[in-house]
């Protein structure tokens, strides 16, 4: 619930186990809410992918390291109706219309002149009421998507500083009646009272977006920062097989906890064997601006592999 002190979060999806990747974004997270004297909460981004027994699985992870959160987790796939309440509020006030393209049509279709790559054309924006029945009557299912009335906006971001990233008629509830990730997003942040966002600096291009759908929700859009992401040896985002990513992974080799914080830590450029300890220590101005390589030698070796 919402409180004057703010709050910070970690929002994993449950479709598997965390790695070490996941783990550090996750202590970053939890560092820059401790040392700001912020609530921290998690969330559980449960409404697609979801593994059965993953989200318990990743929550004792997240505690075994050390990372204590405030009040119960939310479940996204307990606030469907909240989620619906924020689409209807916005075709109330004209910003929404049905799109029936396929993933497919949508990539066929050239992109609007001078519009952001790979941004949605607005093929569907103009349809009549009579087009839209005579889609729905060949059985396709609209998505909703935003009616926008910008294609930039421009966010502040702890890290990048002043960003500027493309806005378009993004999807707010898909086809198949899921509500959309960029969506979900906005409204639970607000409603839970989430002033500040630490994540992946992956979803740094589609942060405009989501700033701009708080501003149009009347929400107060978060402080931001997006952190380096571990990647291994190729430079690609960390997987699974990338070797002993996980905390199971570095059990089964007789680590602790303790071990995986030390890794995370000295990546950060600190000496420390608990969270507690790198709370004590931690500067947000010293966070590498560089991703973490992960090599698969020491602690991260696969197994077998001296
Ligand atoms: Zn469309």
């Amino acid at each position: 619930m919402p409180t004057s002190r703010g709050a910070g979060r970690y929002a994993p999806s449950p479709s598997g186990e965390l790695h070490v990747g996941n783990l550090r974004t996750a202590v970053l997270a939890w560092l820059f809410a401790r040392t700001s004297e912020r609530e921290f909460l998690i969330r559980v981004d449960d409404l697609d992918r979801v593994r059965p027994g993953a989200a318990e699985r990743q929550l004792d992870d997240l505690a075994a390291i050390g990372i204590d959160w405030d009040g119960p987790v939310v479940y996204q796939s307990e606030r469907l109706p909240n989620y619906a309440a924020a689409v209807t509020e916005l075709t109330a006030a004209g910003r929404t219309y049905e799109c029936f393209c396929t993933r497919r049509e949508i990539q066929q279709a050239a992109t609007a002149p001078h519009g952001p790559m790979g941004a949605y054309p607005g093929t569907c924006r103009q349809l009549s009421e009579a087009e839209r029945a005579a889609k729905r009557a060949e059985g396709r299912v609209g998505a909703i998507r935003l009616r926008a009335d910008v294609t930039e906006y421009e966010i502040t971001d702890l890290l990048h500083g002043r960003y500027r990233g493309a806005v378009d008629d993004l999807v707010l509830r898909r086809g198949d009646g899921v509500p959309a990730y960029n969506l979900t997003v906005v409204v639970d942040d607000a409603a839970q009272g989430v002033d500040q966002v630490v994540r992946g600096d992956d979803l740094l291009p589609s942060t405009p977006r989501q700033a701009y759908l708080a501003q149009l929700l009347g929400l107060t859009v978060p402080v931001y920062a997006h952190v380096p992401l571990v990647l291994n040896e190729e430079g690609k985002r960390l997987a699974k097989r990338d070797g002993a990513v996980s905390l199971s992974d570095q059990r089964a080799l007789g680590h602790t906890p303790e071990d995986v914080v030390a890794a995370i830590a000295e990546s950060l450029g600190y000496s420390a064997r608990t969270t507690a300890e790198l709370r004590e220590v931690f500067d947000r101005a010293r966070i590498p601006r560089k991703p973490w390589i992960l090599e698969p030698i020491g602690l991260f070796r696969q197994e077998g592999c001296p």
